[in-house]
Parts: structure tokens; sequence; C-alpha cells
């Protein structure tokens, strides 16, 4: 391994896991559950699950159908279609007691609607048991469907979250199957179809991005009216995955903060180890009161 391979020391952080946290594994693993928070091995998860009371759900079964390299969840062609699975997320949230709950999928384009539904009544079950808890999703491109779309934002989320993960040059070499253009129109199409409901991305960089393709990036979100932006840091799986090409310094994402508040977003997330749905809740709180 050369130098450049090791993580900066800004990365090198514990895991911080008590008791409670594996009761709540068991939980998980008992209602047949994924949580990006444990498949990614998210390293805030003490913190968000303990402190901020915020989890990470993934619906609709952990075999995707598409294969974007950056991403460890399993290829091939999904078979499950739980009908049961809203409910029981909505049960878990509940004992978990979550203030925020991100509910999103792996991109099931062997269904219709893309999986819209189900999302849609997961939102409807959380509600139901946790009427206080604010509900993001954080959806697939739905292969660019308005009328999946529709459904999503008909059952009204929190938040509209859908990453476009990287810069317009490099969209095609590191996502599969998705297009830049159309995920910035899906953004769009959300914010006409609810304009009172924030709409949210998320960039991973350190894939070979220029400073300048990143602010780049961040003009075509605001012109889609995009409300909320998280920018971090991307971390290789495996090996097998897409290398790191550049571990940005934890100052840069400081400059990249100001220049995403510059830009009019309401909230901006820019740091080394920010998730998609790391410090969610804030989210929620600054885009409702802009
Ligand atoms: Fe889960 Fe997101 Fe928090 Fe990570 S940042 S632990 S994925 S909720
Ligand atoms: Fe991973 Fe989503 Fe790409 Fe599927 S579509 S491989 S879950 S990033």
């Amino acid at each position: 391994e050369s130098k450049f391979e090791r993580k900066p020391e800004w990365l090198k952080i514990k895991l911080n896991t008590n008791e409670n946290y594996h009761e709540l594994k068991r939980m998980m693993r008992s209602k047949s559950l994924h949580t990006v928070c444990e498949e990614a091995r998210c390293p805030n998860i003490y913190e968000c699950w303990a402190v901020h009371k915020t989890a990470t759900f993934m619906i609709l079964g952990d075999i995707c159908t598409r294969a974007c390299r950056f991403c460890a969840v399993k290829t091939g062609l999904p078979t499950e279609l739980d009908w049961a699975e809203p409910e029981r997320v909505a049960q878990a949230a509940e004992q978990m007691n979550l203030k925020h709950c991100v509910v999103t999928s792996v991109a099931r384009d062997d269904l219709k609607d893309g999986g819209a539904t189900i999302f849609a009544e997961t939102i409807k079950a959380i509600r139901k048991r946790l009427p206080l808890c604010s509900v993001e999703v954080l959806i697939p491109d739905f292969m660019g469907s308005d009328e999946a779309l529709q459904i999503v934002m008909d059952a009204k989320p929190d938040i509209l979250n859908h990453n476009i993960e990287t810069v317009r040059r490099l969209s095609d070499r590191v996502r599969a199957r998705a297009k830049y253009d159309r995920s910035l129109r899906l953004l769009k199409r959300a914010k006409e179809m609810q304009p009172s409901i924030p709409t949210k991305s998320s960039i991973m960089i350190g894939v070979g991005e220029t400073y300048e393709e990143i602010l780049e990036a961040m003009d075509d979100l605001r012109a889609h009216d995009v409300d909320i932006l998280t920018i971090g840091q991307y971390l290789q799986p495996t090996k097998g995955h897409l290398k790191v090409v550049k571990y940005w310094h934890p100052d840069d994402f400081d400059r990249l903060r100001e220049e995403g508040y510059k830009r009019g977003f309401k909230h901006v997330e820019s740091g080394p180890l920010v998730r998609s749905s790391y410090h969610a809740h804030e989210q929620v709180q600054s885009a409702e009161a802009n």
C-alpha cells in the first residue's frame, strides 16, 4: 500500500457502540430490516441512532438492479416485494423513538413503479405510529417516471432527497444507468409537484472531480430549485470499487459549505464524514425556518 492510499488522520475514527446499539441491531434482524447505517458501516451510527435519533432504512430488499462503481450494495435480480415492510419499518422507528427517519431503497428497475408505492406506504405507516417524526425519502430516479414520483410526492414526505452523487463529467462513469440531467429534472419536478416540500441532493467528492466542477454541480442544483445540499468524502467500500482519487481537506469542505450558502441553499452539510442522512433532523428545521 502506498502512502497515498492511506487514509488521512481526519478520517480515522473509532466506532462507538454500546449495549443499546447491539439491542437495536438484533431488533432490525428480527424484523428482517436493512439499514444503510449498518450496511455502509457508517461511522456516524452511534451518534445518529443514540444521540440524534436518526436512522436510514433501506427498503425493497438489499439486491439492486444497478451496479454503481462506488456502491457496496449487491447487484442482481431482486425477488422481494414485501407489502408488510412499511409497517415493520414504522414499528422499528417507533421502537427507536426516532425524531427523523430516512427511507431509501435500491434501484428497482424491475418494478413498474420502481417501488414508489412502497415508499408512499412507508411514509404513511411511520406517520401513523410516530406523528412527530419527520420522514425524509431518498429515492432512486424511477427511470425518470413522473407517475412514480407523483405517488411519492402525494404521500408528502418532509424532505424529498435524490442524489446526483457526482459532477456532470464523471456521472456516467460513476453511476450505473443514471443520468445527470434526468436526476436534475426529477428534483425540479418534485418541487413543481409539491412546492412546500424541501428538496435535497448530495455529492460525494474524491472521485476525480475538480473544485470548479463541484461549484458547477452546485449551480446546477440551485438552477433546479434544490434547497438542501450535503457534500462528503467518498470512501472506497472494497478494493474492487472505484478508487479514491483524492482525500479533500477539511478546509476545502468548509470553503464548499460557504460557497453553498452563497448560492442560496437553505442548509448545507459539508465535511469529510458527512453522509446524505447526516444531521438530517437539523436540515428539516432549517428548511422549514426559511
Ligand atoms: Fe445512518 Fe445516515 Fe446516520 Fe450514517 S449518517 S448512521 S447512514 S442515518
Ligand atoms: Fe447502489 Fe443505488 Fe447504484 Fe443501486 S442504484 S448500485 S443501491 S447507488
